[in-house]
């Protein structure tokens, strides 16, 4: 989509540090880390948040989620622990809107959110 700042990631536009990629879907570490580990999990396919999953796309979102450990072991969190984290509209945080989820883990982190 045009404008979408991780579907210029996808498309190499925007550069970034890539930590795993397949067909679907790409991950790579946050550009602002809030804890040590921060992966940015993304499909390549652009839906803007969990609000637009639908019958079409569940299929890239279940492969997305399916795929969260393996990325969190590659990055070393597997063991310690680790946060998922879907940010979704204003109220909730998100200022990219093509749907994210975060691993965030090396550190304890706080609860709850602010
Ligand atoms: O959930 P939210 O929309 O706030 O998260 C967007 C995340 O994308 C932020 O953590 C931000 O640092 C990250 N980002 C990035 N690379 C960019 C733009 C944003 O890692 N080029």
């Amino acid at each position: 989509m045009e404008n979408c700042i991780f579907c210029k990631i996808v498309a190499g536009e925007i550069p970034s540090q890539k930590v795993y990629e397949d067909d679907t879907i790409l991950a790579f570490k946050d550009i602002d880390p809030k804890a040590p580990v921060h992966t940015i999990v993304i499909p390549k396919a652009h839906i803007a948040s969990l609000n637009e999953v639908d019958g079409d796309n569940l299929k890239d979102i279940a492969h997305l989620i399916s795929k969260i450990p393996q990325i969190a072991k590659e990055q070393g969190v597997d063991a310690s622990g680790y946060r998922v984290v879907n940010n979704i509209g204003r109220d909730g945080g998100q200022t990219v809107a093509h749907i994210h989820f975060h691993i965030l883990g090396g550190r304890a982190l706080q609860w709850p959110p602010g």
